[in-house]
């Protein structure tokens, strides 16, 4: 190919029309779609440009544009199959130290670092009850007793001086941002809970939670841990007041 050929063949460029056939993007008028001047054009059939030569270099740039998509295609799933294997190498790592019935502080909505009082609120302070397994896009996750569903790893931390004992599966520290909350979940899963009042100073005021029909009720003031064993039952560990 000539230096020319090549020059001209740069400069007519080339488009495919909505209906079929090509245009030239150098000869035709601009915005006028009426007068579109068939590629190859004029200037490139004068330059020895042959309708096969045409064909085949429209053909070229298909096939290119094609290997684009299908090396696009490759990266994508390649990036993919990466998160997966991560996921699941996350999750194997886990399940290898950690087995069902570790005890663990999860945070489902948010982790301390970002919004603190959120995160006390809403934690839940438990044990493992499913492996880690991964989401079809690679997140791992794991189940814990008092949650419906799966938690993050990143949201699930072993808790290395969990109050637990055996055959207790949660434990939740009463507060008074984490009272309507609990009391929710409690409401959830058919327990039956209310205020606990007492009269301090004179005065009615709320100290806690009554958790459980009378007589088998228990009662948690604030700061007292509330533990819930497997059966389903519930005892309250005191706060320690010095
Ligand atoms: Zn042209």
């Amino acid at each position: 190919m000539s230096t020319t050929r090549d020059d001209l063949l740069k400069l007519h460029d080339w488009d495919e029309l909505i209906f079929g056939g090509f245009y030239c993007l150098h000869c035709t008028p601009e915005d006028a779609w009426d007068y579109s001047v068939a590629w190859p054009c004029q200037p490139l059939l004068d330059a020895g440009v042959t309708l096969d030569d045409a064909r085949e270099i429209i053909a070229q740039h298909r096939d290119e544009i094609e290997a684009k998509h299908q090396a696009r295609a490759a990266e994508i799933k390649a990036k993919k199959d990466e998160e997966k294997r991560k996921g699941q190498q996350a999750a194997d790592d886990f399940n290898s130290r950690y087995p069902i019935g570790t005890r663990v502080i999860a945070h489902p909505d948010v982790r301390p670092e970002f919004d603190a009082v959120e995160a006390t609120r809403t934690r839940v302070v438990s044990t493992t009850r499913t492996p880690a397994w991964i989401l079809g896009h690679g997140e791992p996750i794991v189940s814990v007793h008092g949650y419906a569903g799966g938690i993050t790893l990143d949201h699930v931390d072993i808790d290395h001086d969990s109050p637990l004992g055996d055959g207790e599966i949660l434990a939740h520290t009463l507060t008074v941002d984490s009272i309507s909350g609990f009391d929710n979940w409690l409401d959830r899963i058919d327990v039956f809970a209310k205020g606990y009042w007492e009269n301090v100073d004179g005065k009615l005021v709320n100290t806690g939670l009554r958790i459980g029909e009378k007589p088998g009720h228990v009662i948690a003031r604030f700061g007292d841990t509330i533990i819930r064993r497997a059966d389903g039952s519930f005892y309250v560990r005191t706060a320690v007041t010095s």
